[in-house]
């Protein structure tokens, strides 16, 4: 995958906006859908994604949406961090493979960050227990809506 290959519409983050694929949810409105990372690399890790729109990454994003999705983002961001109350919250995203990308629709990472605690590797984590996420998306859910 380059950073101006076609948009795939079977990937993951396409099969979960369609239903075709389930998800851990926190949000949802006409824009974006936010869930939780199922390898998180850290506890409370949420991805955010653009609805109805072909943008494999932030390049591709039509500029005149971008607003609107990015909002989202920082709704979603505040809320990990009001919910889970991390001492710090990286805000990522990967353009095109070799800078690490691994789903090829636009997502925004969002992962606490705890004093002293280390995180597991970007696309390497462990297959989280999804009662264990479904707990999380609980506490963040009351704070985006
Ligand atoms: P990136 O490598 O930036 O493209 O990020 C893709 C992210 O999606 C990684 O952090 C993966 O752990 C995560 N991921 C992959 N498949 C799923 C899935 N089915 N549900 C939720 N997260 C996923």
């Amino acid at each position: 995958m380059t950073l101006h290959d076609a948009y795939d519409p079977d990937n993951i983050f396409a099969k979960i906006l369609s239903g075709d694929m389930p998800s851990v949810k926190v949000f949802e409105d006409d824009v974006a859908l936010a869930f939780m990372d199922v390898f998180p690399q850290a506890e409370g890790h949420t991805l955010i994604i653009p609805k109805d729109v072909a943008a494999r990454n932030f390049l591709d994003m039509p500029t005149e949406r971008l607003g609107a999705y990015m909002e989202r983002v920082q709704t979603v961001a505040r809320a990990v961090e009001k919910a889970l109350t991390p001492d710090g919250l990286v805000v990522t995203q990967f353009n095109g493979a070799p800078a690490g990308q691994t789903v090829f629709h636009l997502h925004f990472h969002v992962l606490p960050r705890w004093q002293g605690q280390g995180v597991r590797g970007h696309a390497d984590g462990q297959m989280a227990d999804m009662t264990a996420l479904e707990a999380l998306a609980q506490k963040i859910r009351p704070f985006v809506a």
